[in-house]
């Protein structure tokens, strides 16, 4: 009945994790769960404020244009040479999406032909991968080697891959491994994209997502950049924004007018309202950032004293709400996992939820009070490993 794109899909790990965690609430423990990457902080009130009186104008109940209202994407604009130092049209180099993701999922139709190859790291977010396999495209896996600060060698990659490589995917700060990218990887990339012809997609959903003093680069401060590529950024992660569906597209205009135009025939862009209140979370007061990212330091650096205990060795990240943990000897990420919720009703992510290389790893994340993963930490030292 359905289609072979729909029967080759990977199998759908965390449905089972899901699962797993529904027995065990249903046996009546306090499941702690560490295990999704969603803010539990809610949206600041001025953007809740600021859809309201939107939605209440009925000039803005019709559909929008895809390219999305040019009031947000001024303020898109406005907001990255403020908070990354990029000039910016707002006309030719920024598209609003509805969410990060689905320009993630759409831009591979707007760019590869069937069998065509865009490189993927691994492991990472899944749309990536799904986005190119939708598209009846083939991903090449690049591994992300703890060895190499979980970035893709780019001289590993074969050449007559690179050749016929139409995209590249990348996302630093990364989800899932925490890690940053210094700024010569980026060179190397452009230099990468431009000797090979591959469009590069970076994927910037956690650049404000920093401790410790570190700030996150956009790919297109870097030279060239804007010659070979856009940034992927989303309004998710930074104002506690996931259910509201609201981010935007940048750089490379050519490149923004292919997704563009898939999206013209699929999506009517995003309700205007929503568009507003993004504009408020952009224009408004950005004190909840670096709350934000205060009060994720205060859980990292709680969570580190559990892993502790456990006997896994991790540097604290210094972006993202994950930390990206090793398994300790006799485990797979599945069965770490297992043991976790099982035996501490703690949900962990298996690292192969993010593909074959993620084996050997799992994920935290960090979206539950410092009370709660102080109780985790309580949890793990009692646990046998
Ligand atoms: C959360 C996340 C996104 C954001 O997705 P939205 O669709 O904007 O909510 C994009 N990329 C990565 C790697 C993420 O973790």
């Amino acid at each position: 009945m359905y289609s072979e794109r729909i029967n080759n899909l990977p199998p759908y790990l965390f449905a089972a994790i899901d699962k797993a965690k529904a027995g065990v609430i249903e046996k009546g423990v306090d499941v702690i769960d560490l295990g999704v990457g969603d803010p539990d902080m809610p949206t600041p009130d001025n953007v809740i404020q600021a859809l309201y009186r939107s939605a209440q104008n009925p000039n803005r109940h019709q559909y929008p244009s895809y390219t999305g209202m040019l009031s947000f994407r001024e303020v898109a604009a406005k907001w990255y040479k403020e908070h990354l130092g990029i000039e910016l049209d707002p006309v030719s180099q920024v598209l609003t999406l509805i969410g990060s993701k689905e320009g993630i999922a759409h831009i591979p139709l707007a760019f590869i032909n069937p069998g065509e190859i865009a490189l993927v790291p691994d492991p990472a977010y899944p749309v990536y991968k799904i986005g190119t396999l939708f598209a009846d495209g083939k991903p090449f896996i690049m591994p992300l080697l703890e060895e190499n600060g979980f970035l893709p060698d780019l001289d590993a990659i074969p050449k007559d891959v690179a050749k016929l490589a139409k995209l590249m995917f990348l996302n630093y700060p990364n989800n899932p491994t925490s890690a940053i990218a210094p700024e010569k990887f980026f060179e190397d990339v452009i230099e990468f994209a431009k000797e090979n012809e591959v469009i590069i997609v970076h994927d910037n959903a956690y650049s404000e997502m920093t401790f410790d003093g570190y700030k996150a680069p956009s790919f297109l401060e870097f030279d060239g950049a804007m010659d070979v590529g856009i940034e992927m950024h989303s309004l998710s992660k930074t104002y506690n924004m996931t259910g509201w569906r609201i981010g935007f597209a940048v750089g490379n205009a050519e490149i923004l007018d292919g997704l563009g135009r898939v999206k013209t025939n699929i999506d009517s862009g995003a309700f205007e309202a929503v568009q507003e209140a993004g504009i408020e979370a952009m224009q408004g007061p950005q004190q909840c950032i670096s709350d934000m990212n205060k009060l994720y330091t205060q859980r990292r650096d709680a969570l580190m004293v559990g892993l502790k205990e456990l006997g896994i060795d991790v540097q604290p990240p210094k972006a993202t709400f994950y930390v990206w943990a090793p398994v300790p000897e006799g485990y797979d990420s599945m069965g770490l996992s297992k043991v976790l919720l099982e035996e501490a009703g703690i949900v962990a992510t298996p690292g192969v939820g993010f593909g074959d290389y993620g084996e050997g790893y799992v994920r935290f994340s960090l979206t539950r009070s410092v009370e709660r993963i102080n109780e985790a930490v309580e949890r793990m030292g009692q646990l046998k490993i």
